[in-house]
């Protein structure tokens, strides 16, 4: 298991490899192979048998897991990739950004 702030649904950008820079949404998160796929990042083409959804069958584009540790959570804030820290609010853990303070999670 890999220790990450990031979950679905965020908002992450790459910061390593031929895709840095470019940020995306995050789709599924695989703790376990610290790997994470994200939105329009990382898209390989992949080619499909005929199936319920998919008639057809044929080429699809494809986004594929990238290592966790090559993203991070993009701060509107600060309009780049920081890391997250966790603060106390209420009782209950919200992450923040390191840099700017920003709640990330209301
Ligand atoms: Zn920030």
């Amino acid at each position: 298991m890999i220790k990450t702030r990031i979950k679905k649904n965020d908002n992450v950008v790459v910061i390593t490899g031929v895709e840095r820079g470019h940020s995306g949404k995050v789709l599924q998160v695989d703790r376990k192979k610290g790997r994470v796929v994200v939105e329009g990042i990382n898209k390989k083409k992949k080619f499909v048998r005929p199936s319920q959804e998919n008639p057809k069958g044929g080429i699809i584009n494809l986004e594929y897991p990238i290592q966790l540790s090559n993203v991070q959570y993009f701060c509107d804030k600060c309009k780049m990739g920081v890391r997250i820290g966790i603060q106390l609010k209420n009782d209950s853990k919200v992450r923040v950004c390191k840099k700017c303070g920003k709640s990330f999670d209301n």
